[in-house]
């Protein structure tokens, strides 16, 4: 291991960063973004699989939103297609490889998935491009205001699983949340093109939080025996130490306590975050 790696999404528990040097990468001269309307869950998340399939088309990014982000979104976004069942936000790099033909193979990937390019937002420019996004950063914003509404900690998870696992644990979050959802507010967004999603849930009862907690833990165990990780890119904080020892287990928790205190040997950085204090 880098000790660059050690480091990176130590979470302030090892030291303090205080200069990164970072290599750039071109400006992309042009993108072609767009927001699918597709209508059902299956079919978007199946059209994504199909197209990351394909050779390489430069997309930056997938992002999803299922049905109930949707609906979450409506009151802001009225223009969002009420019969759709869920959304797919592509971005992709416009180059020489791709630059003939790519208007056509969205075309017809998306009349494949019953999706079609009319219905589509599309950006002409980097004015509506910034529209897109922030059409997507409406979610989490939109989210944690219910949060507060319910006067309930965000639970959330952060899970990412290898590719030939995705569509299996798209499935168990349908199939663990379809059954409960009386008594839960749950969504499921985010970073579909790296198999990981987001799934936020909302306990419509006090009483309900353990429910909500217990599912979040069989979603971890879940991620975890398909070889995935329980944190993605938020990282373990104050809140996930369970999950991390899901992952790792007692030995390599201990094992981490043995690299922490190499590096901070009174253990006074980052308190509490990754490791139990
Ligand atoms: C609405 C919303 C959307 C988000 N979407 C995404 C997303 O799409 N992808 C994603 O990856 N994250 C996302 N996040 C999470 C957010 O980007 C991360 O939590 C990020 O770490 C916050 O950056 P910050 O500078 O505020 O860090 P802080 O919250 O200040 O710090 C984060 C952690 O890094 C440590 N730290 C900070 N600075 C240093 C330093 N100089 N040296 C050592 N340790 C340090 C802190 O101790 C802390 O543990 C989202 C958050 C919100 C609120």
């Amino acid at each position: 291991m880098d000790l660059i790696d050690l480091f990176i999404g130590s979470e302030g528990t090892l030291g303090i960063v205080t200069e990164i040097e970072v290599a750039l990468i071109p400006a992309m001269k042009e993108t072609f973004d767009l927001v699918a309307f597709f209508p059902t869950e299956e079919k978007a998340v199946d059209f994504v699989l199909e197209s990351k399939q394909a050779e390489d088309r430069a997309v930056n990014f997938y992002e999803f939103f299922d049905e109930n982000t949707l609906r979450m979104l409506s009151r802001s976004y009225p223009l969002i297609p009420t019969l759709s069942k869920a959304a797919i936000y592509i971005e992709q790099e416009i180059v020489a490889e791709n630059d003939k033909d790519y208007i056509d193979y969205w075309a017809g990937l998306l009349e494949k998935y019953g999706a079609s390019l009319d219905d589509c937002w599309l950006s002409a420019d980097e004015k509506q491009r910034s529209e897109l996004l922030k059409f997507r950063h409406a979610i989490p914003e939109h989210i944690n205001e219910m949060f507060k509404q319910y006067h309930q900690v965000k639970l959330a998870t952060d899970i990412a699983v290898p590719n030939d696992k995705f569509k299996e644990m798209f499935n168990y979050y349908d199939s663990e949340l379809a059954t409960r959802d009386s008594r839960l507010f749950y969504i499921k967004f985010g970073h579909i093109g790296d198999n990981h999603l987001h799934v936020n849930l909302i306990a419509k009862k006090e009483q309900d939080l353990p429910l909500a907690k217990e599912l979040i833990l069989k979603f971890v165990r879940k991620a975890v025996s398909f070889g995935g990780t329980v944190s993605a890119e938020h990282g373990i904080g104050k809140i996930k130490h369970d999950y991390l020892r899901e992952m790792y287990g007692l030995a390599g928790i201990e094992e981490m306590m043995k690299v922490k205190k190499v590096f901070d040997p009174s253990f006074v950085l980052g308190r509490n975050n990754i490791l139990p204090a």
